[in-house]
């Protein structure tokens, strides 16, 4: 049988049908207003006081940092210094002397001296050290697996055998691993028309990795494959251990990892843009979600947060850095209350209280 195509007649309906434009405006200039009118819902305190797991203090004063607390329900704030050395233990000291019960610390994995062949055993006397000073866990950053390279210009491998004691002491030690392995997917795309976080790329070219030797799955797998081989340590996967675009995959991770907990920082732009398959998956895993911001301490941001976790509300702004993420908005996605408290307190206090 043949099929005779139908000739389509010009009319005023089909042409503006195929109707296009070429567009010469500054992306930079394009700020479209949205029209939509629905429900707003403005949450000043959170449904529970909130345990905000993953931030960075270095630069505040406690005092300034705990006005924020108290007006937005922020009952405690985990400062995860960057600095290492006598500087940590120093920062450490002066946000635990401002408010004991209010902050706790973070320490930074210090690579000085990778290279020798005592490095092992340092970084484990550091650990102690960490630990006197209060330390409720020690964070490995992107760097490890991407750049850091050793004497003999190797990158570092996450899963080394060399650095599993390391691992293991933590276990033995009850400090938490904090690992934020990796960086958003588009991150490891070419910076170019089709990257849907070009705005941010360009605001940050040092987050583009589309270059690197190694590939975002390998870091994961490198990763994962320490969080395996030591059962007996609590990891904590930031920033939704980086698989936030694929919570199906994350999911798979979550299965097959019962030591790992992962953080909410910095990932609403992403779990707010998919909000059924991001509700289901804090209803699935709500034993090991923790609660975090990674920006600097505002009332509007912590605020912004909440509508995210606890309203039903549609199409708004979401918690960002100045360059954004990307020309979206995000959605509510309504938790119960169990939830919510896990979420926001009650995962954190199990981490916590592993040292108090
Ligand atoms: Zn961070």
């Amino acid at each position: 049988m043949t099929q005779a195509t139908v000739p389509i007649k010009r009319d005023k309906f089909a042409d503006l049908m195929h109707a296009t434009a070429e567009i010469d405006l500054r992306l930079s200039d394009f700020h479209p207003r949205t029209a939509l009118k629905t429900a707003v819902h403005s949450i000043e305190q959170p449904r529970f006081p909130v345990i905000d797991f993953h931030n960075h203090l270095d630069s505040m004063n406690p005092k300034d940092v705990l006005v924020v607390m108290d007006r937005c329900g922020v009952e405690h704030v985990v400062n995860i210094t960057m600095r290492v050395g006598h500087r940590a233990f120093d920062m450490m000291d002066r946000y635990h002397a401002a408010a004991p019960d209010r902050f706790s610390s973070i320490g930074w994995m210090d690579w000085n001296g990778v290279e020798r062949d005592d490095f092992v055993e340092v970084t484990i006397d550091r650990l102690h050290r960490l630990i006197d000073h209060g330390a409720c866990g020690i964070k490995f950053w992107k760097d490890f697996g991407l750049t850091l390279r050793a004497g003999d210009g190797e990158l570092l491998r996450i899963d080394d055998d060399r650095f599993a004691p390391i691992f293991e002491a933590c276990g033995k030690l009850s400090l938490p691993v904090m690992f934020h392995t990796a960086d958003p997917t588009a991150f490891f795309d070419p910076i170019d028309a089709e990257n849907e976080r070009f705005e941010e790329l360009a605001a940050h070219p040092d987050w583009g990795f589309s270059s690197s030797p190694v590939s975002k799955r390998t870091l994961i797998e490198q990763r994962n494959r320490v969080i395996a081989r030591h059962p007996a340590t609590t990891f904590v996967g930031a920033h939704c251990a980086e698989c936030s675009e694929d919570l199906g995959f994350l999911a798979a991770q979550m299965d097959a990892l019962p030591n790992l907990f992962i953080d909410i920082s910095a990932r609403t732009p992403e779990l707010g843009r998919q909000p059924y398959t991001a509700r289901a998956f804090f209803l699935q895993y709500a034993d090991r979600i923790l609660f975090g911001a990674d920006l600097l301490p505002e009332v509007a941001m912590y605020r912004l947060y909440y509508r995210f976790l606890e309203t039903a509300d549609e199409y708004f702004e979401y918690p960002s850095h100045a360059s954004r993420q990307g020309r979206w908005n995000i959605y509510g996605i309504f938790l119960p209350d169990d939830v919510l408290c896990k979420v926001y307190r009650e995962n954190a206090l199990k981490l916590l209280s592993k040292l108090r």
